[in-house]
């Protein structure tokens, strides 16, 4: 086990997006990588919608590490440069309410833009975005076993064994589980809490299509949803009381390759228990014969490969750091796709672990202690993420709750941004390196707003707000006006959004909306959001951000 020459620093066991980054940049500082995959890349993956948090959190994790490649998963278009043809664009999230048995009511959606002119947010062909980033760690020195099953791990004080069903034995200082939701690490020390303390309890399934057309093309009349982008320009989340459906086209663009769109529905389990005998497609033309108006998109629409169907997709651990180990962010828990925040968590956890794993290897110190800011790190993803989620299943039961509470998401997210944002651009100014690294430390790790605590703690009572209404000790227009009152009672929000009128239902951040920021910033925002965000040249901030710019292929 000392022998330097035949024991890696670390074993990866799993090589998604998230074994495949971190192996890259351990590699990428000199550490011996080992990655062990029972499957063969390319293969199947969900995981496919990707959020500003996200893409801003590869760039920085190139700047930090000096890997070019991770920034290229930063934008749509770097994206198809770069790794593949095969995703699509996401120039906006857009929800439309559906009630059983009734056509859609036009006026129950909401969009928030994700659109930069020509560039955007992705949908993620993961199979050929995982096998990049696998390359990628080999291309930097990790050496990849494919195909492999792992037996039995053995962790003692003095190292890590693997052994294979080949009869190999690995040797390490370090492992780190990525298997996902079949954590071996997580199964072999019993780490799942049973029952879970999450609240959020919904099934899915999904699989990749043929044929599904542009929700748009069936809206009657064409537009009369009036928002600013077309809803197959984005990725649509057709909502309703119970659940909601992803539509994730990767064919949405001028220079699509990949007639392929991923399909998936979430549904909460107390509403709608899984039937019996009754197989995964038909389960979801079912589902389109009850909401009419969603059935249209997917008259033509075939399946290529089969359904998915789950259980619970809701998991949490009770731990996610012993010593020698260390479980990645999809191994240790996961809530639900909405909102599209798994890679977002993936790539936060891949960051600090990163940094710590490094240092503590130079110091040759792996206990679990070593990891206890990423452990806290992970555990407030979780169970902020459950918070988020669960609150937005029951605010679905009624489109004026959903219409109150998905602004929480929406501010919380953009203070989010801002803060990367803000940290990229006083690194580019400045050259100091301190600006990136102090993201591995904020105040509020793994909550909403991780620098903001006013933020995080409106959160919780807005949280606190929408279990009243679920217990019933609220109307739904009680809670909805409680929520629109708590966000007028602010003034750190930034004027990008019509945060506190329930009547304007999409935001793009334009031209229009960056010169009101910049009027906001200069005569009413309160300091700490000046200082935390603003506080250098807070127009050249803003002048380089990214901005909604009219494209052709967005017109609804
Ligand atoms: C239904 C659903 C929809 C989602 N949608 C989104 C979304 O829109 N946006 C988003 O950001 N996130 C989404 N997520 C979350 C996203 O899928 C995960 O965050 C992401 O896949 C994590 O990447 P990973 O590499 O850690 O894990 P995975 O992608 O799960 O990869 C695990 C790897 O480990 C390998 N493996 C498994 N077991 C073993 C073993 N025993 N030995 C060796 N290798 C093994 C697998 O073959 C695989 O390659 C979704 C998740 C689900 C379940």
């Amino acid at each position: 086990m000392t022998d330097p020459k035949q024991a890696y620093d670390v074993i990866i066991l799993g090589t998604g997006f998230g074994g495949a980054v971190l192996a890259t940049i351990l590699a990428r500082h000199g550490k011996r990588v080992l990655m062990i995959e029972r499957n063969t890349h390319p293969r199947f993956a969900v995981g496919e919608s990707t959020i500003p948090q996200m893409t801003m959190g590869m760039r920085i994790l190139s700047v930090r590490h000096d890997i070019p490649e991770l920034d290229h998963m930063s934008s749509a278009m770097r994206i198809r440069k770069h790794i593949t043809s095969s995703c699509g664009v996401k120039r906006n999230f857009g929800f439309v309410y559906h009630r059983p048995g009734e056509p859609q009511r036009p006026a129950e959606c909401n969009q928030v833009g994700a659109n930069h002119g020509d560039d955007s947010e992705s949908h993620l062909m993961r199979q050929d975005i995982d096998a990049y980033y696998f390359y990628t760690a080999v291309k930097y020195g990790a050496e990849p076993r494919q195909n492999v099953q792992v037996t039995e791990i053995e962790i003692e004080g003095s190292g890590v064994r693997v052994h294979d069903s080949r009869g190999n034995v690995y040797r390490g200082r370090y492992v780190v589980d990525g298997t996902g939701y079949d954590s071996i690490l997580a199964r072999k020390y019993g780490l799942r809490d049973a029952p879970t303390r999450l609240r959020t309890n919904v099934r899915s399934l999904f699989t990749h299509m043929v044929g599904v057309e542009p929700y748009d093309d069936h809206v009657e009349p064409r537009g009369a949803h009036r928002m600013p982008h077309a809803w197959h320009q984005g990725t649509l989340h057709h909502i309703f009381d119970g659940g909601w459906l992803w539509v994730i086209p990767f064919d949405n663009h001028e220079h699509a390759t990949n007639p392929l769109c991923s399909v998936g529905l979430q549904l909460e389990t107390h509403k709608f228990p899984r039937p019996e005998g009754v197989s995964p497609e038909q389960e979801f033309r079912d589902f389109l014969v009850r909401y009419p108006s969603t059935a249209a998109q997917f008259a033509g629409a075939h399946a290529v490969r089969d359904w998915v169907s789950t259980g619970r997709l809701q998991f949490a651990s009770t731990r996610c750091f012993g010593d020698r180990f260390g479980l990645l962010s999809h191994a240790a828990g996961f809530i639900d796709p909405l909102f599209s925040r798994g890679l977002a968590n993936t790539v936060e956890v891949n960051g600090a672990l990163a940094t710590t794993l490094l240092a503590a290897l130079d110091d040759d110190d792996l206990s679990a202690e070593r990891f206890s800011a990423v452990e806290r790190l992970q555990q407030n993803l979780i169970d902020g993420n459950d918070k988020l989620v669960a609150s937005a299943y029951i605010a679905f039961r009624d489109f004026e709750l959903w219409n109150a509470w998905y602004r929480f998401w929406g501010l919380g997210s953009f203070l989010a941004m801002f803060r990367l944002r803000s940290a990229k651009m006083r690194y580019d100014e400045s050259g100091e390196r301190r600006f990136l690294d102090q993201l591995d430390d904020p105040p509020c790790p793994g909550r909403v707003a991780p620098d903001y605590p006013k933020f995080n703690a409106l959160f919780e009572t807005a949280v606190a707000v929408v279990a009243e209404v679920e217990a019933g000790q609220r109307s739904v227009a009680s809670g909805r006006d409680e929520l629109f009152a708590m966000l007028r009672g602010i003034d750190y929000a930034p004027p990008v959004y019509p945060w506190t009128d329930p009547n304007l239902r999409s935001s793009v951040a334009d031209q229009a909306a960056v010169e009101r920021v910049k009027t906001w910033v200069a005569t009413q925002a309160p300091t700490d959001i000046k200082q935390l965000y603003f506080d250098v040249k807070t127009h050249a901030w803003l002048d380089s951000a990214p901005r909604d710019t009219t494209h052709p292929e967005t017109q609804p």
